[in-house]
């Protein structure tokens, strides 16, 4: 086979997420040498998978079912229905606070962050939709979990101001020191975030 022909198949697997050209034809080789027991599994996989996910029509997140699981589940809500929101800016993010097994309320993903240099207004974000959540009562406390970046923090502030003005509790994660983490390891930025959220010992 001419390598010619692995071209939309090389192009593809170099979108996914940390893999360059040369993983790309790494795992094209995988895959095209183990064509029964990975390649076809993988596809139907794919496929399966494809047709089953949705973006759940609540908060964001992805599940077979939508409202998804979270949404869904008693335990994250008190008997009036009323629960705490985690505002996130993407998926992976609410997977991986559900990971952590940190957070017990329900979640909001905003599908990333206001942006002025690439043109990002609260209207290509889940804004509207966060607002409205807690203008219908399902929140009265809102805790925004954002990145520690200039963009992260920008949308932060608007959403907290937004939020307020709604009579929401406001609150944003501790940006700082990592546990186990040694000052001496930290850019300036988290350190002077670590100052600025230090409390009383
Ligand atoms: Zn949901």
């Amino acid at each position: 086979m001419i390598l010619g022909d692995l071209d939309p198949l090389l192009k593809l697997l170099s979108r996914m997420p940390g893999v360059g050209p040369r993983s790309a034809r790494r795992l094209a080789l995988e895959l095209i040498q183990n064509k029964d027991s990975l390649m076809r599994p993988l596809a139907h996989a794919l496929m399966e998978t494809a047709d089953a996910v949705r973006a759940c029509e609540t908060c964001g997140n992805l599940d077979t079912q939508s409202p998804c699981r979270v949404c869904q589940s008693p335990s994250r809500a008190d008997e009036n229905g009323q629960t705490v929101l985690c505002v996130v800016e993407s998926v992976s993010d609410l997977w991986a606070l559900e990971r952590s097994g940190s957070f017990k309320g329900r979640y909001h993903v905003l599908g990333g962050t206001l942006s002025a240099l690439d043109g990002r207004g609260p209207d290509q974000l889940r804004v509207g939709s966060l607002l409205e959540r807690v203008r219908r009562g399902e929140a009265k406390e809102v805790i925004l979990a954002l990145s520690a970046t200039v963009d992260g923090q920008t949308t932060s502030h608007y959403l907290a101001e937004r939020l307020r003005e709604l009579g929401a509790d406001v609150s944003a994660v501790a940006q700082g020191v990592p546990v186990g983490g040694s000052l001496e390891y930290l850019d300036d930025g988290t350190l002077l975030a670590a100052m600025n959220a230090r409390r009383s010992v």
